[in-house]
């Protein structure tokens, strides 16, 4: 068989195993590409169908979530939990709440969320879980309804040394604390068993703003390869939950102007840069509440377009935070054509595969993948854990810099394994190729 014949039939094979899954086998293409040189250099990877068992999840429970709404009438959802390897640490990942999850969206972010897992150094495996539930306009009560109700099945799959369920899109701490609170109840013990706590009930101090924090100081690197800094950059963000907001926080802390933040409605522009109390001001709101950024725009300084994007607005550097494929092939012809020169990612695969390929095509514009840039969440949720198993509280110093050595090491390792002929990194394979080799150096070692 032809090396491409071999890459050709894995990949057909993969696809023929989950039909109807598009985002899953996106997920799974992307990388396939990247490590391919990989699996055709190295007989064993072949011979024990490494990539193939990768891709495969551990197991898949679905669930069924029944609760009363505020009317007394009965609410039915899906529930997923996908467990896809504990190969190198408890199964780890958020859950999310939202009207487009299903099985092939949780499918990809748990395939992904290993890699990126693995790439923190941290011994964390990979996971993913949520519900096609939609918050929006369901009082807290229903919330706490829900909550409770999805606990109540998934509260037989998961433990502290088993699997570490953590917030996502509409999962924070609110849902965390309903979550955590049925779980106590149900098991009548202080565990780990969740994420993204409040810091009262043994949660991490500065776990809120790791993920944002996080992609700002791997951009920092990102920069300095090129001999640049933050200071003075026009920075575009989508999304206005917990990303995207500390992403901007730390980037005007850092000096740069942050110029968007936009919601599935529209888009909130400030020409000339938030300040910091903007931030602040958003953060203090409750952002599952759709009108934000509307208020914001009719209180204070800012200009609201309605169905907008950010993408076509002149910066030097672009934050997708928002969600999955937010970002397609139009977009990011508008981003180079502006003179954008890194794309750096918030939320997880928020690029279509057309966007992925004329931004990683262009020598013009740097690519960094969520997995790489927006480790810093679960990096800190890994320090939770381990906050968590000594009965211990981090300060709020000391997390913060071990999240920027973490993101740090993320970078190193991209840049080592992400070498072009161009001598440029690229960062999309240096991360799948660096987050490849620890899973499968991981699987080799223990056996079929
Ligand atoms: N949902 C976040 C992510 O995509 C955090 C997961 C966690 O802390 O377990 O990485």
């Amino acid at each position: 068989m032809s090396n491409n014949d071999y890459i050709q039939s894995l990949h057909e094979r993969i696809e023929k195993n989950n039909p109807n899954q598009s985002e899953f086998i996106q997920a799974v293409t992307e990388i396939l590409e990247n490590v391919s040189d990989e699996l055709l250099e190295n007989e064993e990877y072949q011979r024990y169908r490494i990539f193939e068992r990768l891709t495969e999840p551990d197991r898949i429970v679905r669930f069924k979530v029944e609760w009363l709404d505020d009317n007394g009438e009965a609410q039915l959802n899906r529930g997923w939990r996908v467990q896809q390897s504990n190969l190198i640490g408890p199964y780890k990942g958020g859950l999310r709440f939202h009207p487009t999850v299903s099985e092939s969206v949780i499918k990809f972010l748990a395939f992904e969320q290993c890699f990126k897992n693995a790439l923190t150094g941290l011994p964390l495996g990979g996971g993913k879980g949520g519900a096609d539930f939609d918050p929006r306009g369901r009082s807290d009560h229903e919330i706490m309804s829900f909550c409770q109700a999805f606990m109540t099945e998934l509260y037989r799959h998961v433990g502290p040394n088993t699997d570490v369920p953590a917030g996502d899109i509409n999962v924070g701490a609110r849902e965390i604390g309903f979550l955590y609170g049925q779980y106590r109840k149900i098991k009548n013990e202080f565990a780990g068993v969740l994420t993204g706590k409040a810091v009262g009930m043994g949660g991490a101090l500065a776990r809120t703003e790791a993920t944002g924090y996080g992609v700002i100081y791997f951009l920092e690197h990102v920069l300095a390869e090129q001999s640049q800094q933050l200071d003075g950059k026009r920075i575009a963000i989508s999304g206005a939950g917990n990303v995207a907001l500390n992403a901007a926080q730390k980037a005007i802390e850092k000096g740069a102007t942050v110029i968007s933040l936009s919601n599935s409605r529209g888009l909130l522009c400030k020409e000339q840069g938030f300040v910091k109390s903007d931030i602040d001001w958003l953060i203090k709101y409750d952002n599952v509440k759709d009108n934000t950024l509307q208020e914001f725009a009719e209180t204070k300084d800012g200009q609201w377009s309605s169905d907008k994007k950010p993408w076509q607005l002149r910066c030097d550097i672009a934050i997708p935070c928002a969600t999955q494929n937010e970002l397609d092939g139009q977009d990011a012809k508008a981003l180079l054509e502006n003179g954008c020169q890194v794309v750096i990612c918030g939320a997880n695969m928020p690029c279509t595969s057309d966007a992925l390929a004329l931004l990683n095509s262009s020598n013009d514009c740097i690519y960094v993948p969520g997995k790489a840039s927006n480790a810093g969440g679960v990096a800190v949720s890994g320090l939770e854990m381990s906050q968590n198993a000594q009965f211990e509280r981090f300060s709020f110093e000391f997390v913060d810099q071990k999240l920027q050595d973490i993101m740090k090491h993320i970078h190193d390792q991209c840049v080592e394994c992400g070498q072009t002929d161009e001598k440029q990194t690229d960062y999309v394979k240096g991360a799948n190729v660096a987050g490849f080799h620890i899973l499968a150096k991981a699987m080799l070692a223990q056996g079929v």
